[in-house]
């Protein structure tokens, strides 16, 4: 049986693993910690589950001397307006707090951790596999991330060379769905929010710039496999997520005629926003041959926009 701990756990990410670890009979504990930065609680107010423990804690400084079978660390800001607002913030919560959880691994213990397809920066090549090295700007303003989570990949595959660390590293592409927070501020939910309340929608620059967007049900689940179903001698960072590039204008015209038409408007692009992004599955399809993004963009967005919708309903009345 395996006592396991999971940081950012309240988050839009972190409490959809917290549910698949959940389904997992060999989990005999769960302890979530998480500062409620950017996390919510009410992303977990749903777990009823006697193995689960909430605790409120900034990671780095997280008081425990108990030991953990598998750690995973997932507790940072993935937003740009979040983490630019608070850069110092948001590399002492990756890089101090990865110091911090690896004190309270057990010996042979697993630890994994959710990097990002930021480490790519702005890439020259594409699709991108894990091989490419980036294009990435370390006084740039969107460094606090991409640097701490880069910095962080460091600490860790540098410990699995030295010590021999039982290491799992996943790089997500562009993740959106349900739990992502009202003003998140990201592309999809900004632009379902918008659509919702029939304000225009911003598109930052000419739209033209592309992601390839994950729906989360799909990325956590390739997260799962990667963490602890499949088990292969795969030991590097993985990329997990939809290799279909979609242009954020397409994004947003597809979001404006699910509400029945709304205006775009153009705006700035924020400072070094990437052109484009897309993952080179490769690496994905040896360690988990089973898996593949199921959700189309299409589907993904409209089912986000239902439940976006749902809980505006909801909290309107209360
Ligand atoms: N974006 C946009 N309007 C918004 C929010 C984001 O046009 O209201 C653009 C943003 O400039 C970027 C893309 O959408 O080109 C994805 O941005 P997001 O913040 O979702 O993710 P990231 O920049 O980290 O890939």
């Amino acid at each position: 049986m395996k006592s396991v701990l999971i940081s950012g756990g309240a988050g839009f990410i972190g409490s959809h693993l917290c549910d698949r670890l959940l389904l997992r009979t060999d989990v005999q504990k769960l302890v979530v910690v998480d500062n409620l930065w950017t996390g919510l609680f009410d992303n977990i107010a749903h777990i009823r589950d006697p193995r689960f423990h909430f605790v409120k804690s900034d990671v780095e400084t997280l008081r425990s001397s108990e030991k953990f079978d598998e750690i995973y660390h997932l507790a940072s800001p993935a937003s740009p307006p979040w983490y630019m607002k608070e850069p110092k913030r948001t590399i002492s919560a990756n890089l101090l707090g990865a110091l911090r959880l690896l004190e309270l691994l057990k010996k042979g213990g697993r630890f994994g951790f959710t990097s990002t397809s930021e480490v790519y920066g702005d890439p020259l090549v594409s699709p991108q596999p894990e091989s490419y090295k980036g294009q990435v700007d370390c006084t740039g303003p969107r460094s606090s991330y991409d640097e701490s989570k880069r910095c962080t990949e460091s600490l860790l595959f540098e410990m699995q060379r030295t010590e021999g660390l039982d290491l799992k590293v996943v790089r997500p592409f562009n993740i959106y769905g349900p739990r992502t927070r009202p003003d998140d501020g990201r592309a999809v939910s900004n632009f379902i929010t918008q659509a919702l309340a029939g304000r225009p929608i911003t598109v930052f620059g000419d739209g033209k710039q592309s992601r390839s967007w994950g729906y989360v049900d799909d990325v956590v689940d390739g997260f799962a496999r990667y963490f602890w179903i499949n088990e292969t001698d795969y030991k590097g960072p993985l990329n997990v997520g939809n290799d279909r590039e979609i242009s954020v204008l397409e994004v947003a015209q597809y979001v404006s005629k699910l509400v029945g038409g709304v205006p775009i408007v153009f705006e700035p692009s924020p400072p070094q926003d990437p052109t484009n992004r897309r993952p080179d599955l490769t690496n994905a399809n040896y360690v988990m041959p089973e898996w593949s993004c199921k959700v189309s963009y299409e589907q993904g967005v409209a089912m986000t926009l239902d439940w976006f919708r749902e809980r505006l309903t909801a909290g309107a009345a209360e």
